[in-house]
């Protein structure tokens, strides 16, 4: 037939919305159920009868029980007959239901057949003896049986209902402790595949009508398709169905059905432009405590399982040994299925670290331990390093990130979280990023903005179309999967990314999709692509997210037992480790100190320390974990201290600096319970400061070339005198004036001659006395997130609190101190003590600051309590902040917004202004938070966010310490070593004179710190692994020295001839060898790049 040269019937052209308006009622059906596809979707179904359920009870003390299938006697539980309606709760409980499936015959014979579970909250089934097969939840709810469950005769099955959905019991961000949850659907169903196939060609056909850009001939083809598609079926008929799926096969292809898909290729290069990797973001603790974290493991990785039986391409990734550990324990059957995957590469462990913590409040020795626990773990179980480092949700990256990436064996990152910036845009996703001492790793951020896509059309679109750098290597991630609460990818995901691939093979447009590929597999991609690298943009310094600037500061406690820990930590491997060397019957306690750092390295998860979980977590776990550490790790300290001599004398008390350098001037509080020898030493001699409460000894000590002296008396004596209702605190090198309301209105430094405090009013410092130690209260009203946010417009709106009063507390030379009590409410209040210590020599300064330890009770809504300095130092363009083994430099001003964006940052033990020739530090002994702006500094405090704990920093606990430290010269050693000296504290366990911590010295350059003292992981009694087992025993100690103020530094290593030292090597910080180092006369020469971070392993015979 030609063209007919008559028109008969005109013919409309749809109007383009009106079509794809009605394109959802297909698959949905709306009011026209019965004459669209779901009327084909189910061939049978019924209810599953015969449910019966236990609820478990509270443990004794009232708490929740989460019992394990092995641990219950089913035949001894009472089971109650339920059935739909009915009502699992309150929040957090658990039941156990069990069912016996009876499968009718005619059910057999199809092949879809599957258990539908509605609850709204997490689910678990387990087979008859206990074996997990899947997890259901809010976005699974359905279990397609398996063959060997598909047979006649009575079936016995078990479901662990958990009464949490997938994001706990929460309610408009709190928690909400009486939540239902009811059963509406326990259904045996039979599917019509083919309806179910066609719903998502259909699915994915019409996205391509919606999304494909305008003025391309592919989104007109799938709107006529999908169409053409909605004519041809006819809801009489169920075989009209196959005539749809055929046509639907025109623009997806014919592979769809299979893995096949991802054979084909639509350009002849073979390029794959989305790399797509299942992953399931599981937050070890954030709106379910961790005991929640353990079940949400074996569910999500349980159904990952499934998913990896059923689709061969599928490739699975989970990262945190942690949750492998826990697995290993609980649920030691699951982890051998798991094995199993990985070895067909569906099922990947990633990511080296314990567990996907915090980095801006962590040190740097915890985020080593991250690595060095996490690698070893992995290399146990599966027996290789992990080279990437697997950070998708943290709140900040620290600048030191690279390196330490780079001396675990790592040298990729992926991240995602800087796509929350609330100020400006990141301007890279596949790029170089540099640490200070210049080390840099590959980073990759999955341009879909999400670690938990849910695989649909538009999220693999923007795996290329929002790629930064395209004009680099022109490929992204895509990570899809359920997460936060764990979950993981689903089989509609599996379904939906193989249509999407069939498109892209078919018509073009589409992104190439490609399953079946690795995340190794990706970054080699980009390596090959850009001459290893060479070619790809560079990132230099601090990634700073400009969001979440609240958790420096929120949940203070946690943050304070973080730091005590770590220095229990180190002070615990010293001494210990040395002990352990030196007397044979001393067992190094290798299991106790593992442990240890296990539970401070999983508070160091990024919504624990941070601050951002609900109240249970911290109350219930967190604090009572950290808690029970510091006195495991003081205990243990004490027990190795116990082979060593004891002190008869006050003259012979020796405390132990473990440090290598000589420290003067250090006042030390001798607590009578804690250290009761030490105490009644003193005492019987009269020796020392007598505080207030009768129970605490203040000495002064000098701990020169690891000998201690305590000073009796001192050359610059401490004093306080009050005039005229001001208090002046001087030790004749330093002097402060202090007025009757607490503040610092002068600062003197008599050496220098020079003045600290600006008196000059400003709009932030104006009050009746303008200066230091002035509290300020910030209107704290975030636009979001509570815990984790306080925004810029809090800056604007603050009060000074200038009611405090003063008193003398102690005058004396050894120590002066003023007692300042200021009211912030009628139920909140600070008492602050601020102390001048005399000064027995003027050779050494370190520790010659003024300083504040204050007790605060605090009941407030929404303020932020920060302390501020208004200084003498009015230029620098930049401020320090000490950082992991460094130094982070930030603007001191508001030049363009990324510089506003940085008006709350996080630093460790202190900040510094500083011109060429003198500086101001603060130091602190448990804050994160601050700022330096002009020539104000600012230390945050404390905050009093309501959700998701709105307890959270309630209470009357909070003790903390802070003080302003003048010197000469720009920011230097003696920063860097009051810092620490203000917080690791000679140790108050009094020992007679030994040499064993003078055994290792590090002389030379003053910018080296001997940070780290421990035995080496592989050593004979230290090893907890198999795979590390080595031929003859070793025995060795690590020494980790970095260089800290970012210049290249040499210097020696010296080791007292009683540690008899074999051989030393130059290792990475897993301890494995690199380059031996030659041993000259007991010492060894190092020399250390700008802020490099060195390991050594010293072997002993
Ligand atoms: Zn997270």
């Amino acid at each position: 037939m030609g063209y007919d040269s008559f028109n008969r019937q005109p013919r409309f052209k749809p109007i383009d919305h009106l079509y794809e308006s009605r394109l959802r009622q297909f698959t949905d059906g709306g009011r026209y159920v019965d004459l669209n596809l779901p009327k084909f979707y189910d061939v049978y179904r019924q209810e599953i009868g015969n449910l019966k359920s236990w609820k478990v009870p509270d443990n004794e003390h009232g708490k929740t029980q989460r019992p394990l299938w092995k641990d219950i006697n089913f035949d001894e539980v009472h089971w109650e007959n339920i059935g739909i309606g009915y009502r699992f709760g309150p929040s957090w409980k658990t039941f156990w239901v069990k069912f016996e499936l009876d499968i009718p015959e005619e059910f057999l014979q199809s092949e879809g057949l599957e258990i539908q579970w509605e609850t709204g909250s997490e689910g678990l089934l387990y087979n008859a003896v206990g074996l997990p097969l899947q997890a259901f939840s809010n976005e699974r709810q359905s279990f397609r049986i398996p063959k060997e469950y598909r047979k006649l005769g009575k079936q016995l099955f078990y479901l662990e209902v958990a009464c949490n959905g997938m994001f706990g019991n929460g309610s408009d961000g709190f928690p909400d402790p009486n939540k239902y949850f009811r059963l509406s659907r326990a259904h045996l169903v039979v599917l019509n595949m083919d309806a179910r196939r066609l719903y998502y060609d259909f699915w994915i056909l019409s996205d391509g009508s919606r999304e494909f850009q305008g003025g391309t001939w592919q989104k007109y083809q799938a709107a006529d398709l999908c169409t053409q598609i909605m004519n041809v079926f006819d809801s009489q008929d169920s075989e009209s169905i196959k005539a749809c799926r055929e046509l639907a096969r025109k623009m997806l292809g014919n592979k769809i059905d299979t893995e096949e898909v991802y054979d084909v290729f639509p350009h002849q290069d073979k390029r794959i432009d989305v790399f797509a990797v299942g992953n399931c973001h599981i937050d070890t603790a954030w709106e379910w405590p961790f005991a929640e974290t353990k079940r949400k493991i074996v569910r999500s990785w349980t159904t990952q399982l499934k998913i990896a039986d059923e689709y061969p391409e599928y490739v699975f990734v989970a990262s945190q040994m942690q949750q492998f550990k826990w697995l290993k324990q609980y649920h030691p059957e699951i982890l051998t299925r798991i094995k199993e995957k990985f070895t067909t590469n569906q099922f990947l462990p990633i990511g080296g670290s314990w567990v996907e913590n915090d980095t801006n409040v962590p040190n740097g020795e915890s985020l080593i331990r991250q690595f060095l626990l996490g690698q070893r773990f992995q290399m146990n179980e599966f027996g290789f390093y992990s080279n990437i480092f697997w950070l998708p949700d943290t709140f900040g990256y620290s600048s030191q990130i690279p390196q330490i990436c780079q001396i675990v064996g790592v040298s990729r990152f992926l991240t995602q979280k800087l796509s929350w910036n609330n100020i400006n845009t990141f301007p890279l996703t596949t790029f170089n990023w540099k640490a200070l001492d210049g080390s840099q790793v590959l980073v990759h951020m999955p341009p879909a903005n999400t670690y938990t896509a849910s695989a649909h059309f538009g999220d693999v679109m923007r795996s290329s179309h929002q790629h930064k750098n395209l004009r680099d290597v022109p490929a992204g991630l895509l990570l899809y999967g359920h997460g936060d609460g764990g979950g993981g990818p689903t089989e509609e995901m599996l379904e939906k990314l193989r249509r999407c691939r069939g498109l892209a093979n078919t018509v073009g447009l589409m992104p190439t999709v490609q399953l079946g590929v690795t995340i190794d597999d990706f970054y080699e991609h980009v390596l090959e692509n850009s001459n290893q690298g060479q070619k790809l943009p560079t990132w230099t310094g601090e990634i700073y997210l400009e969001f979440h600037r609240g958790t420096y500061t929120t949940q203070a406690l946690v943050k304070k037992y973080m730091r005590q820990g770590e220095i229990a930590l180190h002070d615990l491997e010293l001494i210990a480790g040395l002990v352990s060397i030196k007397f044979d019957k001393y067992k190094y306690p290798a299991k106790e100190i593992n442990d240890l750092w296990e539970d401070l390295l999983l508070c160091q998860f990024h919504d624990v320390l941070p601050g951002s979980c609900i109240g249970e977590v911290y109350y219930d776990e967190v604090h009572p974990m950290l808690e029970s550490l510091l006195k495991k790790a003081a205990g243990l300290i004490q027990d190795a201290l116990r082979y060593l001599r004891k002190p008869k004398s006050v003259k012979e008390v020796q405390l132990v600096n473990t440090f290598p350098w000589d420290r003067t001037n250090e006042i030390v509080h001798v607590h009578k319970q804690e250290s009761p020898e030490l105490f009644q030493l003193l005492e019987g001699q009269n020796v020392g400061i007598v505080q207030n409460d009768g129970a605490t000894r203040s000495i002064s000590v000098n701990s020169i070339n690891g000998e201690t002296t305590i000073n009796n008396s001192v050359d610059y004596p401490a004093s306080v005198q009050e005039k005229d209702g001001f208090f002046v605190l001087s030790n004749k090198l330093l002097s402060a004036k202090i007025s009757p309301t607490g503040i610092v209105t002068s600062l003197y430094d008599e050496v220098n001659q020079r003045e600290i405090i600006d008196s000059t009013p400003t709009d932030q410092t104006s009050s009746e006395f303008i200066g230091g130690n002035q509290f300020v209260l910030f209107d704290d009203e975030p636009l979001n997130w509570p815990a984790w946010d306080t925004e810029l417009h809090s800056l604007e709106k603050f009060k000074l609190l200038n009611n405090g009063e003063s008193q003398v507390l102690v005058n004396d030379e050894l120590e002066s101190s003023i007692l300042v009590t200021h009211r912030i409410s009628s139920q909140s209040s600070i008492h602050t003590v601020i102390s001048l210590a005399g000064v027995k020599t003027k050779d050494n300064l370190e520790n010659n600051f003024l300083k504040f330890s204050s007790k605060v009770s605090w009941h407030e809504n929404n303020l932020f309590l920060k302390v501020q300095f208004p200084t003498t130092i009015f230029t620098p363009p930049t401020a320090n902040y000490e950082t992991q083994f460094g130094i982070t430099t930030r603007p001191t001003h508001y030049n363009t917004t990324w510089d506003v964006a940085k008006f709350e940052v996080a630093h460790h033990k202190f900040m510094d202004l500083s011109e060429f020739n003198y500086g101001v530090s603060i130091l602190n002994n448990c804050k994160y938070g601050g700022a330096i702006h002009g020539n104000l500094m600012r230390l945050s405090l404390l905050r009093s966010a309501k959700a998701p704990d709105d307890r959270a920093d309630m209470g009357d606990y909070h003790e903390f310490e802070y003080a302003i430290y003048p010197h000469a010269g720009n920011l230097g050693e003696s920063t860097v070593r009051a810092g620490y000296n203000f917080n690791y504290k000679l140790i108050a366990e009094p020992i007679a004179h030994t040499d064993l911590f003078k055994s290792v010295k590090l002389e030379g350059g003053k910018s080296l710190v001997l940070s780290h003292i421990k035995r080496g992981e592989n050593d004979y009694d230290v090893n907890q692994f198999e795979v590390f087992k080595t031929d003859t025993p070793e025995k060795s100690l690590v020494l980790r020295v970095y260089e800290s103020l970012g210049g290249s530094s040499s210097g020696k290593l010296v080791f007292d001839k009683s540690l008899k030292v074999d051989s030393v090597f130059k290792t990475c910080a897993l301890e494995i060898h690199g380059e031996q180092l030659r041993v000259d006369d007991g010492s060894v020469d190092i020399s250390l790049r700008s802020f490099e971070i060195a390991t050594y392993k010293v072997y002993l015979k």
